[in-house]
């Protein structure tokens, strides 16, 4: 059996619209994810995905509900503070537009290397150069391109400057949300081989939030469908594709065009 990594019990988050009222953007979503695994998480534009996985990812805070992280609970017990400490590392996050997440003023290094000067043990603080090199490289960005501003850089580029600063402390799990989304088809197709190089080196879990059914059936193992906010279905990407069994799910099956893509295996490679 195959350890579970991340377990999310029962999320709920609520988001205050005023006059008392809330808009329920996630509605009692559960589930696990093992070691290794790469879990993909579908659903229309408003359908909580983006919400769901900045909660995982801690960035936000739920309204009801546990999110465990190697077995421990990251919200509310007295080791929580560690909890949190352990999980900023081990739990990063990779976002759609980096130009909107990358600091613009900082160069590329210095973005890569931000979490070791937050994070950091004093050994990784002073390795912080080529530890940046490292992750620059397995990223699939030159180390001569670490001087250059965000807007100097491709959109690639760029996506490859989050990535590095995402596994930069060797995490244990990436929530990637739309990661690929901004870049056109074959800039993304570059990517997401990466990704899976990186998943295999590194033996990096994901979970991957897209609205491409094309792109999450290449890469994920399971799959979450959410309609708003819940949960609709969950599967593994095969039967889940063969035989949805929700109408919604079949619908979003059925609204799929066919590019005639492959799987990619877990060393990136197309079979
Ligand atoms: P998705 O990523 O699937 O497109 P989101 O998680 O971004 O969906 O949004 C789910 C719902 O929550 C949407 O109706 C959205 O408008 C709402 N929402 C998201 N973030 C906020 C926020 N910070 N404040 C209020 N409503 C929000
Ligand atoms: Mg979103």
């Amino acid at each position: 059996m195959t350890e579970t990594l991340l377990e999310a019990a029962a999320i709920v988050k609520d988001f205050p619209l005023g006059r008392g009222r809330h808009l329920r953007a996630v509605d009692h979503v559960s589930f696990k994810l093992k070691r290794g695994e790469v879990l993909g998480v579908v659903g229309e534009s408003g359908s909580g995905k983006s919400t769901l996985a900045r909660i995982v990812a801690r960035l936000l805070p739920q309204t009801e509900g546990t999110v465990w992280f190697d077995k421990a609970n990251l919200a509310s017990y007295s080791g929580a503070r560690f909890a949190r400490a352990k999980a900023r590392r081990d739990i990063q996050m990779v976002f759609q537009d980096p130009l909107a997440s990358l600091n613009p003023r900082w160069r590329a290094a210095k973005i890569i290397g931000d979490p070791i000067r937050r994070l950091g043990t004093p050994d990784e603080k002073s390795n912080e150069e080529k530890l940046v090199a490292e992750a620059a490289e397995r990223s699939g960005l030159p180390v001569s391109l670490l001087n250059s501003f965000p807007h100097q850089l491709s959109g690639g580029q760029r996506a490859r400057v989050d990535l590095a600063r995402a596994i930069v402390m060797r995490p244990k799990l990436l929530i990637l949300d739309e990661p690929t989304s901004a870049l056109d088809a074959s800039l993304q197709a570059h990517v997401i081989q990466t990704l899976m190089k990186l998943r295999a080196d590194l033996d990096l879990s994901y979970v991957f939030v897209t609205h491409d059914l094309n792109l999450i059936r290449l890469i994920s193992d399971r799959i979450l469908v959410m309609q708003k906010g819940k949960l609709v279905e969950e599967g593994d990407v095969d039967s889940l594709f063969a035989a949805p069994k929700e109408a919604y799910t079949r619908e979003l099956v059925a609204a799929i065009p066919r590019l005639g893509q492959r799987r990619v295996d877990r060393a990136g490679r197309a079979p």
